[in-house]
């Protein structure tokens, strides 16, 4: 941007009279009557250059470190030049319009608000996608006026103070002579309309509080945090304005046996020893209902089994995640004296009598051992 004085066209001493006067020449110039469309932004230079020389303190901190001083000189976020018009604004609008009094009544129908709800689900359904039925409150839109918010048989009646328009324009003195200024109507707030007997059952809000159940699709594949968007299935607007939007947030319960990793299930199968050993089928409790699982024999603890295709759905993709099925082997306890000798007799086939539990003596005589080289 240039320097402010050379904008306004007056040297570095001008006083306050000469750069009041220098800017209202600027302005004239630039005024669309007289330039013609096309100088928004020269507008906007005059407009910042007297807005900071006409004051003394600004004017002062700009000469001694220009506009960066300026900008960084504690006058608010971002500083002034060019974002904050203040006072000019409104004359800046009425010269080239684009201001809230040029679009005519405001509608008093706005969107609703969005609402977020949270819907707890378990395993299977974000497994399998699903159904439910969330209560929700919200509002709807009246029944009785049907959004209109006036009682039934009546309509708004035109605002008598601005006819309609919404707006009321005046003309004021300012530093530029006389402008014409608009304001919203307060007669009717700027809706151009007045509704003289409001519907009695929402009060002339157009809408309701309901508490509501809504029937809502839980996809396959959601886990906790997820939030599903559901268009259009929030609160009414005021006076027939359109819904806000219904976010489900899931929340996952835990279960009993099976934990979720992303689209994948793990669980543990407790086996004997002997069937570990030995190979054998056992009944598994999955989500798809009871399956076998094959241990093969030889089984180790911590082996894997992987059950294809019994996991999550995945999200908004076809197919499902995994079920892993860890093997835990299950030492016996209490044995009785039967089944420890056939234990003791295996251990001897299998020359594993000898290893014995170590006492600490023989410990010692290890270490002795190995210290004298014996
Ligand atoms: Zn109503």
């Amino acid at each position: 941007m240039s320097n402010y004085y050379e904008v306004l066209g007056v040297s570095r001493e001008a006083d306050a009279e000469e750069i009041k006067k220098a800017y209202r020449r600027k302005a004239r110039q630039l005024h669309p009557d007289v330039a013609g469309p096309g100088h928004e932004e020269e507008f906007k230079a005059v407009s910042t250059a007297y807005e900071v020389l006409s004051d003394p303190e600004k004017r002062q901190m700009y000469d001694l470190g220009g506009e960066e001083a300026l900008h960084g000189g504690g006058f608010g976020p971002g500083g002034f030049a060019g974002a904050d018009f203040g006072d000019l604004g409104g004359i800046f609008q009425s010269f080239f319009g684009g201001g809230a009094g040029s679009r005519g009544p405001a509608s008093r129908a706005r969107r609703g608000q969005d609402s977020l709800v949270a819907v707890e689900v378990e395993l299977s359904d974000v497994a399998f996608g699903a159904t439910r039925t969330v209560p929700v409150d919200t509002y709807v839109v009246c029944t009785t006026c049907g959004g209109s918010c006036c009682a039934p048989g009546t309509d708004p009646v035109t605002c008598s103070q601005c006819n309609g328009t919404g707006t009321i324009q005046r003309m004021t003195r300012t530093l530029l002579g006389q402008v014409m200024t608009s304001s919203p109507c307060p007669g009717c707030q700027g809706y151009g309309t007045v509704i003289v007997t409001p519907c009695k059952d929402c009060s002339g809000e157009g809408r309701k509080h309901a508490h509501q159940d809504l029937e809502v699709a839980i996809p396959a594949g959601v886990s906790t945090g997820t939030r599903i968007r559901m268009s259009g299935r929030g609160e009414a607007g005021p006076a027939g304005g359109p819904n806000g939007d219904l976010y489900l947030e899931i929340h996952e319960k835990r279960h009993d046996f099976l934990e979720r990793d992303g689209d994948d299930l793990y669980t543990e199968l407790r086996v004997p020893m002997t069937a570990a050993a030995l190979g054998a089928r056992f009944p598994l409790q999955t989500l798809d209902g009871e399956r076998q699982v094959t241990v093969k024999a030889g089984s180790q603890p911590g082996d894997e089994i992987v059950l294809d295709g019994l996991g999550v759905g995945r999200l908004r993709r076809k197919g499902r995640g995994d079920l892993h099925v860890t093997v835990v082997v299950e030492t016996p306890t209490g044995l009785d004296e039967r089944q420890r000798q056939l234990l003791a007799e295996l251990a001897s086939l299998r020359g594993e009598d000898d290893v014995a539990p170590p006492r600490e003596e023989s410990v010692m005589g290890k270490l002795k051992e190995r210290f004298t080289g014996r």
